[in-house]
């Protein structure tokens, strides 16, 4: 009898659950909270609670903190060469790939995703991430400069460094809390760095069992800690603790505005990766049948949940109605269920209580006047399920068009004048994406500069790649995760200047 009434399917891939309470990884050894506090950690599915993980508070996070200070300046870590550092990443990219069947089903338990994107994005591509970053470890380079001194007497030679920032403390929400964990912890080790990870406390258990994981792969005891924990506990000690020398931050931009100021108050580096509104512009020439399964995509994959979902849609008047019908079958069609399910293609919302933020937004919409075109309804009585949803004729004063659901919501628009869909898609605080849709080069060469978001693509939307940066400008954000940026973003340019 397991404590979880789990069904064997489920069992079987969330063996770590065999404990009832997972406890917090640091110095390499695994307990509870000091204060023995727990928090539930929920199925959405189901709604019954599928493990315990600690509530931890500012004890734990000191403790976290020493750990991880402690093992950036140990010879077991800061001895290692580059390469090492690279191995010891690989080692982890293959046991993140072993442990698929287990990870995928943690993902599915903790947070009602859908099986196939738990495999494909948080395990698959995370792994993939891993592989990308440990090439990193070898290819960080300062550069020689020539110079202008005008001091006479000795020769100048000066010359930049890369080095790790130190203490990275890495805050991470609930909806791919696997990958967006990796996004942090990847780069950072890459770098050199050390790392207390705060994962979401609705979403704790990947995060646990990557750090049992990377011990297993050899990493040493102390460079990657993971304290689970509330945000305004867990989390605020993270943020506002002198030790930690970079944060690294993804989650709405309400909180990364108190983690940019907790930052500065340390002089601490930091990247904010927050929320979106991204718009999706598609011109006269663009073939509907493509925008709607691209749009589908990009608005109802992972129910909405994504910080990049396309969530308002400007359409060419001439397109309007087409595109909008296709929409709506697609949305209409889709099956509804539990993400163990191989036949669902749309599971629940992570949790109650954004399931009742994502109803109110659909009640606003319709008290609003905007025309429901599909969805708008709760599934089931049980769960967090909510029908993917369509809006039509939605005006720039709206609340769904102006704030980030974070759900299957979309708000869909016509447009006449190409200068008006510009203006509009840049309507909003938020910068992080957009996607433009069209057969004309000159329409995309000409439009794509114009999009203020810190990700534009073409004829596509939320496809990520581990080399393209990825963040945001305006309210968006600021620095990027993925690609060398990131990798540079946990490390400081020392300047070296000699006179020989
Ligand atoms: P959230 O901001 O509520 O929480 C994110 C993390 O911050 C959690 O771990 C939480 O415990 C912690 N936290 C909360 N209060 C804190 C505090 N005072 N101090 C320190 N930490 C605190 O966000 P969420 O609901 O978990 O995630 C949804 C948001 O994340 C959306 O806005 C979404 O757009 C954004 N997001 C952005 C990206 C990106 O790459 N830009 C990716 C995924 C999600």
């Amino acid at each position: 009898m397991n404590p979880f009434d789990l069904s064997s399917q489920q069992l079987q891939g969330a063996k770590f659950l065999s404990e009832r309470r997972v406890g917090n990884v640091i110095g390499g050894v695994s307990g509870p909270a000091l204060s023995g506090r727990w928090l539930p950690v929920t199925d959405p599915a189901t709604e019954m609670v599928v493990a315990e993980a600690p509530d931890s508070d500012a004890a734990d996070i000191d403790r976290a903190v020493a750990s991880a200070q402690r093992a950036f300046g140990s010879d077991a870590w800061r001895g290692l060469r580059p390469a090492d550092r690279e191995k010891l990443l690989f080692r982890l990219s293959e046991l993140i790939e072993r442990h698929a069947d287990e990870l995928s089903a943690l993902e599915t338990l903790q947070s009602g995703k859908l099986q196939g994107i738990a495999r494909a994005i948080d395990v698959q591509a995370g792994a993939e991430f891993v592989r990308y970053m440990a090439g990193w470890a070898t290819k960080l380079e300062g550069q020689t400069l020539d110079n202008s001194i005008p001091i006479p007497g000795p020769q100048w030679v000066t010359y930049t460094r890369r080095e790790p920032v130190g203490v990275v403390g890495a805050i991470v929400p609930w909806n791919f809390p696997l990958a967006i964990a990796l996004w942090k912890i990847a780069p950072a080790l890459a770098a050199g760095c050390t790392v207390v990870l705060k994962p979401s406390e609705d979403t704790p258990l990947t995060a646990l069992r990557l750090a049992h994981l990377a011990l297993e792969a050899g990493i040493p005891e102390g460079v990657l800690n993971v304290v689970c924990g509330r945000g305004a506990t867990a989390g605020a000690a993270l943020i506002a603790h002198p030790g930690v020398r970079k944060l690294s931050f993804t989650g709405s931009t309400a909180v990364g505005k108190v983690v940019g100021h907790a930052a500065v108050e340390n002089m601490a580096r930091f990247t904010l990766e927050l929320g979106g509104k991204s718009p999706a512009v598609v011109m006269e020439d663009a073939d509907p049948s493509q925008v709607a399964q691209g749009i589908a995509m990009g608005i109802f994959f992972h129910q909405g949940q994504v910080c990049t979902a396309s969530s308002r849609l400007l359409v060419h008047r001439s397109l309007y109605r087409r595109v909008l019908d296709e929409l709506a079958g697609i949305a209409q069609g889709m099956r509804i269920g539990s993400g163990f399910d191989a036949a669902t293609q749309f599971g629940p919302l992570t949790s109650k209580a954004h399931f009742a933020r994502v109803m109110d937004f659909i009640a606003s919409a319709k008290a609003e006047g905007a025309t429901l075109v599909a969805g708008g309804e709760r599934v089931h009585d049980a769960g967090c399920f909510v029908q993917p949803t369509i809006f039509a004729d939605t005006t720039a004063q709206m609340r769904v068009v102006r704030e980030e659901v974070f759900g299957p919501v979309l708000a869909v628009a016509p447009f006449d004048d190409v200068e008006d869909a510009i203006a509009a898609a840049n309507d909003t605080p938020y910068g992080l994406a957009a996607s433009l849709w069209t057969q004309s080069l000159s329409h995309a060469h000409r439009i794509v500069p114009r999009l203020q978001a810190g990700v534009v693509w073409v004829n596509a939307h939320n496809v990520l790649d581990a080399g393209l940066p990825l963040g945001g400008i305006k309210q968006s954000g600021t620095g990027r995760d993925l690609g060398r940026a990131a990798v540079e973003g946990f490390t400081e340019l020392k300047s070296v200047c000699m006179a020989v």
